[in-house]
């Protein structure tokens, strides 16, 4: 392991934290009492006059897989930046719960409160192989440097070969993850939020650049995480949100244009128009 890697590992994780590594709030502190794991409300956000975010309201029930959909520059991705603390919004509220103010914590803080989150692109540790991924994801920043050559707790090491299974790379597991598929390394990066067990999960485009049938174990993949944790997925890809959707949201100019079942949404004048009747 060159030191350049170390410090490219440091870097990725940085804001990322293990089960028991600095976590702000254990799992049963989390106040659910009103129905709500995440609440936005009248949330804005301007890029140089431009606003990416325009009163956007959205709740998210504990346990719930919430699909977002909507046009290219809808705010989909700025959303999650606003949630995870890479954006702060002009005006809003956000909060974790009942009772965190997402708004008063940093990105690394956000992280370690259970907010996990995957990017559009993978960005997985190629030289490494997909064991030391997900060890390193586990691990957390802090002990990184003990963590290569270190022992994994029992559990962990339970952990690790659950997340292995769930995302379908046990055979994988001593290959480079530079050498995996495109929809292997999602899976991999999705493999290395979950053994940081978040409570909340954050999937922006999961299955772009995928494969039918590696969409397919992806949406198997989610359905299997769901209730386990709650779920929020982006996606431009109809079938794969038929399959696993419950709840759509559809945002448009940085707020809600629809919510309701995939099919009522699709049946939606204004969203026929402002999307899917492209
Ligand atoms: P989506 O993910 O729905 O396609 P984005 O959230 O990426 O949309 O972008 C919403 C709008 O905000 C776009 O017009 C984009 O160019 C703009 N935007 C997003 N982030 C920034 C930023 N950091 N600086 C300037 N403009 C941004
Ligand atoms: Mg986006």
């Amino acid at each position: 392991m060159s030191p350049d890697l170390l410090e490219q590992g440091s870097e990725r994780l940085r804001s990322a934290s293990g089960p028991g590594y600095g976590r702000l709030v254990q799992p049963g502190q989390l106040d659910l009492a009103h129905g709500r794991i995440l609440y936005l409300e009248d949330v804005s956000v301007s890029f140089d006059g431009f606003r990416a975010i325009n009163r956007l309201s959205i709740d998210i029930a504990p346990g719930e897989l919430r699909c977002i959909i909507g046009p290219n520059g809808a705010g989909k991705t700025t959303m999650m930046d606003i949630i995870t603390g890479k954006t702060r919004p002009d005006s809003g509220t956000v909060y974790f719960g009942g009772t965190i103010n997402l708004l008063r914590h940093s990105e690394a803080e956000i992280a370690q409160l259970g907010i996990g989150r995957k990017f559009q692109r993978p960005t997985v540790f190629e030289a490494m192989s997909v064991f030391e991924n997900l060890e390193l994801a586990m691990q957390g920043a802090r002990t990184l440097r003990t963590s290569l050559w270190g022992r994994l707790s029992g559990a962990q090491r339970d952990r690790l070969a659950e997340v292995l299974m769930l995302i379908r790379l046990q055979d994988q597991m001593n290959r480079s993850a530079g050498l995996l598929s495109h929809g292997q390394k999602q899976w991999l990066e999705i493999g290395m939020l979950l053994v940081q067990d978040p409570r909340l999960l954050l999937l922006d485009e999961p299955v772009a650049g995928m494969t039918d049938q590696e969409t397919e174990r992806t949406a198997e993949l989610i359905l299997t995480l769901k209730g386990r944790h709650s779920i929020i997925v982006v996606e431009h890809d109809m079938g794969f949100i038929d399959r696993i959707a419950e709840k759509v949201t559809v945002l448009a100019e940085g707020a809600v244009l629809a919510e309701g079942t995939l099919a009522q949404v699709q049946a939606n004048d204004r969203v026929i128009e402002v999307y899917l009747g492209r």
